[in-house]
């Protein structure tokens, strides 16, 4: 057998009137009479096994090729890219000669606190704020858009990775100072049963059986959940929590 057709779904399509599936043994002899008659494809399990193999190397065939042109396309891009920049380069030199070498060498001698700082300044008169809008567009710099976290009740804007780190402090009224002897210590939150804060162990070799672990300073450490999607009942962190008040 050679290559199986697939719809878009990766069903196989098969031509029962064409297509044959042969086998020696007794079902094998029934399949071609039974395909023929309801237009569906029977076969015996070898005949079902064959074409699972084929069915997989089709499958496997399909995803390599998807692979090799996507690395190909990737290879296209990125020598675009490179041609691009070097005929950039050449521009610079030819119409601003000398002023890319001042721009990184004076880059490199501030710190990034500093050169945040000359941006923001820049962003205060009309030229500064027209050159900034051209380094960071929309693109890169999308406007503010924030919404509201419906576990920690945090206002964060979703476009920006760092801001979706969702995680709350384990509140002083719920946490207990706890202590081992006179030299060790550590706090305990009864709110998600974590220990922190740990004072006396060493951080070093063994720990014993019935240390505490410092689970860090954190009830829960996750990803915020935007308020109309959050379904407090159904939400395992907050329920995993002792929010009594006892
Ligand atoms: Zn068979
Ligand atoms: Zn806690
Ligand atoms: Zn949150």
């Amino acid at each position: 057998i050679q290559q199986v057709d697939t719809d878009s779904n990766g069903t196989p399509l098969f031509d029962t009137n064409s297509f044959r599936v042969v086998c020696s043994c007794p079902d094998g002899d029934r399949q071609q009479l039974e395909s023929r008659s309801s237009n569906e494809l029977y076969v015996c399990k070898h005949g079902k096994a064959a074409l699972d193999s084929v069915l997989d190397a089709t499958a496997s065939a399909k995803i390599k090729a998807n692979k090799e042109a996507a690395v190909a396309e990737a290879r296209l891009k990125a020598e675009e890219r490179k041609k691009y920049l070097i005929e950039q380069r050449q521009l610079q030199d030819r119409e601003m000669p000398g002023e890319r070498e001042r721009i990184h060498y004076g880059l490199s001698k501030r710190s990034d606190e500093d050169i945040a700082k000359l941006v923001k300044k820049a962003a205060m008169t009309m030229d500064g704020l027209k050159a900034l809008t051209k380094i960071f567009p929309e693109e890169v710099m999308p406007p503010k858009q924030t919404i509201r976290c419906g576990r920690c009740d945090q206002e964060y804007d979703p476009q920006i990775p760092s801001d979706s780190v969702c995680r709350e402090e384990h509140p002083e009224d719920k946490c207990k100072m706890m202590w081992d002897g006179s030299k060790k210590s550590w706090e305990h939150c009864r709110r998600c049963g974590k220990d922190f804060r740990l004072d006396g162990f060493h951080s070093w070799g063994k720990r014993k059986r019935d240390d505490p672990e410092d689970e860090g300073p954190y009830c829960y450490e996750t990803v915020h959940v935007p308020m109309e999607d959050y379904d407090e009942d159904n939400d395992p962190i907050m329920q995993n929590l002792d929010d009594s008040d006892y």
